[in-house]
């Protein structure tokens, strides 16, 4: 071999050294080793380190959320377990007789059950169901929207330039604080205007007070156009059946949510919503109602480039089932997150810091988060550190994710699965 294809000896020595402490792949510490030595060669060691560190924090992994927000956005919103079999599924398959099958077909008919809407179809996130069903509905004609809902709601969804987006042309009507429903009529009347449909949006975590009306779900049905209603946060029925076997009543947070069920029973032709909001399911948006308006959703070629796998279908049909069953409070996480008690989320705090004998039990204020119920807080439970900890717990082999506030580090445990309160213990003893 000659020489220069031989490589520099110190790469790979240096890289063998990460391997005792990093568990990544042979040919990224390599990386991380050739990247340290052509940068820093003086101090290479300590440069791969950094690198081959910097790496592994990069990589998707799980962490315990401590923030008291429970639809925690940077934390992949409604946390849940996925297991699969890694066997192939009959997503596109049916088993009656061995044709092809609807990829939609169950969970549609679970939405159905649970909401009242005549079907269903599901595509990546709500952002994606809002802009398949204006190219579906009004490509080249022009969507009415009330210019009060006319709203950026984050991660810069702006429902403008969505609408605008897929083809169609947003008429906005009213005021930005009061919209009535002769102002969409008018708009639809007028010659200059072709309205598909009127859509109306939840602004979630946008609010106005004082002299203020809007036009609900209910009066807009009225008009002679098909309604839209894009709910945003998924709660499927503002009664909450599934808490009836539990001990909880309608909790008081809910009580500004606009619902599923209630939505198309007010009239709506179609709703759109995320799944991994309220609905506490994976990341998806789900279109429902019309069966005549769905379908044309689902037929539209966009569809093809937003439909999700059986990876994000599997756990959304457990999710359904579980309201279905009314076990909801035990089995998705985030109902059992929001109704967990004061008591219990004490006891469990008062334990961990007995056992890792630093902190103190404090009340603390978990928000719901994802622009849900916004502006509302739920009693909680916290542990408070002292200063300034959260690096710290952000090094933990298992990530711990925390809150500042005035100078103490806070744990909520609201957001924190009970099976985790170990990893805490371990990790508070480390501080
Ligand atoms: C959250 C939200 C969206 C965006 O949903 P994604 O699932 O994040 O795409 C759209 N509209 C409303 C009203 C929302 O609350």
């Amino acid at each position: 071999m000659l020489d220069s294809e031989r490589r520099p000896p110190s790469v790979d020595a240096l890289a063998r050294s990460l391997s005792a402490e990093f568990h990544l792949p042979h040919a990224l510490l390599v990386d991380c080793a050739r990247r340290a030595i052509s940068l820093h060669p003086q101090e290479a060691e300590a440069v791969a380190r950094d690198l081959a560190h910097r790496f592994q924090q990069e990589l998707i992994q799980d962490v315990i959320n401590a923030t008291g927000v429970i639809l925690h956005t940077n934390l992949g919103r409604a946390p849940m377990a996925t297991a699969t079999s890694g066997r192939p599924t009959n997503l596109e398959f049916n088993l009656q007789d061995g044709s092809r099958g609807v990829r939609h077909q169950s969970v549609s008919r679970l939405i159905s059950l649970l909401t009242g809407a005549e079907s269903a179809v599901v595509v990546n996130n709500n952002a994606a169901a809002v802009m398949l069903v204006a190219a579906a509905l009004a490509e080249n004609r022009d969507v009415v929207v009330s210019r009060g809902e006319s709203v950026e709601i984050g991660g810069g969804f702006r429902i403008p330039e969505v609408i605008e987006q897929s083809g169609a042309r947003l008429v906005d009507v009213g005021t930005t604080n009061k919209t009535r429903l002769r102002d969409y009529e008018r708009a639809i009347s007028s010659k200059r205007n072709d309205v598909a449909f009127v859509m109306k949006i939840h602004p979630s975590n946008f609010s106005m007070k004082g002299f203020t009306s809007e036009t609900t779900t209910k009066e807009l049905a009225a008009l002679p156009t098909p309604i839209v209603v894009d709910i945003g946060s998924g709660l499927l029925d503002n009664t909450c059946p599934w808490l009836l076997h539990s001990t909880d009543r309608v909790p008081e947070w809910l009580v500004n949510e606009p619902a599923a069920r209630q939505a198309i029973s007010d009239g709506a032709s179609l709703i759109t919503f995320s799944g991994d909001k309220l609905l506490g399911g994976p990341q998806c948006g789900i279109i429902a109602g019309s069966r005549e308006l769905v379908e044309k959703c689902a037929q539209h070629p966009l569809m093809r480039a937003l439909r999700p796998g059986s990876q994000i279908l599997v756990p959304l049909q457990q999710v359904l089932m579980s309201y279905i069953n009314r076990t909801a409070t035990s089995e998705i996480p985030f109902w059992k997150m929001v109704t967990t008690t004061l008591p219990h989320l004490q006891t469990r705090a008062e334990r961990i810091v007995q056992r890792a004998g630093i902190g103190q039990v404090v009340p603390s204020p978990s928000v719901i988060g994802a622009g849900s119920a916004s502006g509302v807080e739920i009693p909680s439970i916290a542990i408070e550190l002292i200063g300034n900890v959260q690096d710290s717990l952000r090094k933990n082999a298992t990530p711990i994710i925390s809150r500042m506030s005035r100078n103490s580090t806070f744990l909520d445990l609201r957001t924190v699965s009970e099976e985790d309160d170990d990893i805490i213990v371990e990790a508070l003893k480390n501080i």
